[in-house]
């Protein structure tokens, strides 16, 4: 199997360095090879986005397309969840869910290229008609993390293009085998030339490219913080619209009164599955002192349930972490509170739970991405937010309580893009608005309605009799 570019609706030999993605459950797989873009290739692929017709498309035409692009991964479901599974190592079950959460978002964004996209604003003059209308912004650069290789870079591509943009990705370097069969779909399903291309390689190689020469007008990134808040100063730079969707260390609150059987049972799943290499996953609980003692057995009861297992086997929960580089340097910031390290192949790292860690701790700040979960404890809901809210981050929260009056505190003071009452911190549905606060994210929403900022610009109108 072999990498290529996928330009003006073309798969074409990629000409750049070498490209290898590998099995993470099993590195002597070799999963796909080829090569990088060039930079005369992200040239191109911009000049092919540009030059697309398909602002002038209806709405119902652009609906047409997602819909049967829908249709088409939709056929390829089975093999599309085979392929994450072995390519990031996402256990079977969710990536099954992934491929079915892509064919969501498609739907959802053809139902979005039939809605309306403006207002009618009364004019100061009588008798004149004045209103404000979306606008598609133009080519946009998307570029794209591993652990969500499918629906990440459609979530950004699907309201993009039902807008009236067009699109040119620049997926992980670590999945291009996954970037590769969205490019095939889309190709199947005869999204026209030049509407969708993706561009592989390395950010530093062709990422970087992408954002020269002036033919991109948007830029939408989701990966570490520390490369968008790069990304973000180069657009600002260039004066494009750039939006970043970044890290997160995300909190579970457990307050005295809390369910700890639904607690713990959530709170292990947020944090562990997928190995905690979601954004959105679990990586510190704050509980009440009262019943911290109760609750870490009951996870530890929990972390038992869920055993490191092939991810295409079906009770598959945990998988690997993604390279030998993430878990060495997950492993090397433990020291010895590491886990020992199990006889697989692949770079699996077992669940762990950190207890009594200071919060200001550096396993109690910093992003991991990894199956590690710190439990630190509270007097009180109060000092369990101010808790909470003490890192940079601030990505998604999840409160375990019964009491509606504390719950009703919390969604009002925890710095959280997405807050939960008696749920897990990881997943939104894929309809729902979806961002952090702080350092997360720069501040805009992706997904549902709340896409349409992002992916359109506002001209406003006056007609005068
Ligand atoms: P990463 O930042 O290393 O890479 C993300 C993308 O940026 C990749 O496509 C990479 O090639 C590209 N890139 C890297 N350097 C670049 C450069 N100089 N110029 C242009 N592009 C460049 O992140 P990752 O390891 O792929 O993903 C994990 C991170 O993503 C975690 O921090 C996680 O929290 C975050 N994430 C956030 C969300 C969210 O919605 N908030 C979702 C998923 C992942």
């Amino acid at each position: 199997m072999r990498v290529n570019a996928y330009l003006a609706g073309q798969l074409e030999p990629a000409e750049g360095n070498a490209l290898l993605s590998l099995n993470p459950s099993q590195p002597d797989d070799v999963v796909i090879e080829g090569a990088t873009g060039t930079p005369d290739q992200a040239t191109r692929a911009l000049a092919a986005a540009a030059n697309a017709t398909w602002a002038s498309r209806s709405g119902p035409e652009r609906a047409e397309v997602l819909y049967r692009w829908a249709g088409k991964i939709g056929e390829r479901t089975e093999e599309m969840a085979q392929a994450i599974a072995r390519e990031v190592g996402k256990p079977i079950g969710e990536a099954r869910g992934e491929v079915g959460r892509c064919i969501a978002i498609l739907r959802y964004y053809a139902g979005e290229c039939v809605r309306e996209v403006g207002n009618v604003v009364p004019a100061l003059t009588a008798g004149s008609l004045q209103y404000s209308l979306r606008q598609p912004v133009g080519p946009c650069v998307l570029i794209t993390p591993w652990n969500f290789p499918m629906a990440i870079p459609l979530w950004k591509a699907a309201p993009a293009l039902a807008y009236g943009n067009t699109v040119v990705l620049k997926p992980s370097e670590l999945s291009p085998y996954c970037a590769q069969l969205l490019a095939e779909t889309a190709h199947a399903a005869e999204v026209p030339a030049g509407v969708f291309n993706v561009l592989q390689g390395t950010g530093a190689g062709v990422g970087a490219a992408l954002l020269e020469g002036g033919l991109a007008k948007a830029v939408s990134f989701t990966g570490s913080q520390k490369v968008g808040m790069m990304l973000a100063e180069a657009a600002a730079r260039a004066n494009i619209k750039f939006q970043g969707e970044m890290g997160g260390k995300n909190v579970a609150i457990v307050a005295h009164d809390a369910d700890l059987d639904q607690a713990a049972a959530l709170i292990a799943g947020g944090a562990f599955r997928f190995a905690g290499q979601k954004c959105t996953a679990t990586s510190r609980v704050v509980a009440d002192r009262r019943v911290i003692a109760e609750l870490t057995i009951k996870l530890r009861e929990q972390i038992a349930k869920l055993p490191l297992a092939p991810v295409t086997d079906a009770a598959c929960a945990i998988g690997p972490l993604i390279t030998a580089s993430s878990r060495e340097r997950v492993v090397g910031k433990m020291g010895g509170l590491a886990p020992v390290l199990p006889e697989l192949p692949g770079y699996f790292l077992p669940p762990t739970m950190l207890e009594d860690l200071d919060p200001e701790s550096v396993l109690a700040q910093e992003e991991l991405f990894a199956p590690v979960l710190a439990v630190m404890a509270a007097d009180n809901l109060d000092q369990s937010i101010e808790i909470a809210n003490r890192t940079p981050f601030g990505l998604s929260a999840a409160l375990f309580t019964k009491n509606i009056g504390q719950a009703l505190t919390y969604i009002s003071r925890i710095e959280a893009g997405m807050v939960r009452v008696n749920g897990d911190t990881t997943g939104v549905d894929p309809h729902a608005p979806f961002g952090g606060m702080k350092g997360s994210s720069t501040h805009s929403r992706e997904q549902g309605r709340a896409a349409i900022e992002f992916y359109t610009d506002i001209k406003t109108v006056q007609i005068n009799p």
